[in-house]
């Protein structure tokens, strides 16, 4: 049952017609070139061999976790375990006020959002500026992102005009030069003033001991080169084998997220600066679990295949409607729908599965084969057996398993059935169900009666 804060939060996103019409216009910007972008054979291709990779990753996380570590120690990088969120960001938070830090630039990570990360910072005194596009957009508007890979795209145009000219004290224009070159001015400054730059990691090679962190801003650069200190917060998931393995699920990256053949810097972090080299002083890893080794080995181990590409978002029905924020969770889409009730307890998140049309396009789409709609449908019965059901639904559908079982209750039943679909329409749970929908009406007489009538079934009218 879809609890009530989020079904507020869904009804609001519907009626949203100018939510809807940004969220439709960024999809379609990502979607349509990722589909045309790769013959269909080339790309099943790399799907199989990247999801075999990432399969063999996630079966030796622990391996892969001890191997990384002495890797990366070996070339100077601290690396740091948390258990949960919490422990991650108290970890950031430390690493930042002992080098006495109060500003720090970060560039785009889902990790960071997930464990709540500028909040502890501000805690810990320390101003945290997002420099990724997206977002410093959604920090401008105090809001989350609404997409893993295009955090505002929910945003027109001229709301961001709006923001940036509040920022600047000064009008500044919609076309994409103006906007782009006042964030570059104000963003620019502040990377050299910056104490700290935090990311997050797209890959972490386990036998190299070193991160990959693909962008198609130049912010990610900035922030892990020109501050003093640089600190990647990155879930155990991210591990992969090696280099060979990493490639495949590299190149369906870009290519499913936003339908690029390459993406625009992938940049590859292997530790402090050597004497003479530009570069950080220090590199931290902050390897979290938080939940990820409960999902390992059970049947929903699969959707720590995810390379967070957001193809699943673009092409699922229920997030175009919604975008991202009525979700209540930093994963949204078919992928958020999966992964955040296995991460998270409460009762929203469990009620998440419900936004779904379970049409299995995600499943399609997916770049490592996740069978997500498969895994909405198992965490749906999953809320069921927890109770998560309207009150009055159970008993519903076991009167309608007795009225539809025998022919005989159903002829005797059926003429009363207009009447109480028409209450049921008006009152309870179906009635919330309904809005949105329509449903047909109830024919006038039965099928096999009206086949009888006309002659093309045997027996009596
Ligand atoms: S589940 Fe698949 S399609 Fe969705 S974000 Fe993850 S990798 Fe991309």
């Amino acid at each position: 049952m879809i609890s009530r804060d989020l079904l507020e939060d869904v009804r609001a996103a519907v009626a949203n017609r100018s939510l809807h019409a940004a969220v439709a216009q960024s999809v379609d910007r990502h979607s349509l070139p990722a589909a045309a972008a790769m013959p269909k054979g080339q790309r099943e291709l790399l799907r199989v061999r990247a999801r075999a990779a990432r399969m063999d990753a996630v079966r030796s996380l622990g391996e892969l976790c001890e191997r990384f570590i002495a890797a990366a120690e070996a070339r100077g990088i601290r690396v740091h375990t948390a258990a949960d969120g919490k422990e991650a960001a108290r970890i950031v938070a430390e690493i930042a006020q002992a080098a006495g830090a109060r500003r720090a630039v970060k560039s785009k990570s889902m990790a960071s959002e997930e464990i709540a990360l500028n909040e502890e910072l501000g805690r810990a005194g320390v101003t945290p500026l997002e420099t990724d596009l997206g977002e410093y957009i959604v920090q401008l508007a105090g809001e989350r992102p609404s997409h893993i890979i295009a955090p505002c795209l929910h945003k027109s145009r001229a709301e961001i005009a709006e923001l940036f000219s509040r920022e600047a004290g000064r009008e500044i224009a919609t076309d994409t030069p103006s906007l782009t070159g006042f964030a570059r001015e104000r963003l620019r400054e502040e990377f050299r003033r910056a104490d700290i730059g935090i990311s997050g990691a797209n890959f972490l090679v386990a036998e190299e001991g070193s991160l990959v962190i693909v962008s198609n801003e130049g912010n990610a650069r900035f922030s892990t080169t020109v501050p003093h200190i640089h600190v990647a917060v990155a879930g155990v998931e991210k591990l992969i084998r090696d280099y060979a393995a990493m490639q495949d699920a590299l190149r369906l990256l870009p290519l499913s997220a936003t339908g690029q053949r390459i993406t625009s810097y992938v940049s590859v972090v292997r530790g402090p600066a050597a004497a003479g080299e530009d570069g950080p002083q220090e590199v931290h890893v902050v390897l979290m679990d938080a939940g990820r080794s409960d999902i390992l080995g059970g049947p929903y181990e699969e959707a720590l295949l995810c390379i967070r590409c957001g193809a699943c978002l673009d092409i699922c029905p229920v997030y175009r409607q919604t975008g991202g924020h009525a979700y209540g969770s930093v994963y949204s889409g078919p992928i958020g729908a999966v992964l955040t009730p296995l991460l998270r307890p409460d009762a929203q998140a469990q009620a998440l599965p419900f936004l779904s049309s379970l049409c299995g396009a995600c499943s399609d789409v997916c770049p490592v084969g996740i069978h997500l709609h498969e895994h909405l449908v198992a965490l749906r019965a999953r809320a069921v057996a927890q109770g998560a059901a309207f009150p009055g639904e159970a008993a519903a559908f076991r009167g309608f398993r007795r009225v539809w079982a025998t022919p005989r209750r159903y002829r005797t039943l059926r003429p009363l059935l207009p009447g109480a679909l028409r209450l049921a329409q008006t009152r309870g749970p179906l009635a919330v169900w309904r809005r949105g929908r329509g449903i047909p009406p109830v024919a006038p007489a039965p099928i096999a009666r009206r086949l009888r009538a006309e002659g093309l079934i045997e027996g009596d009218a």
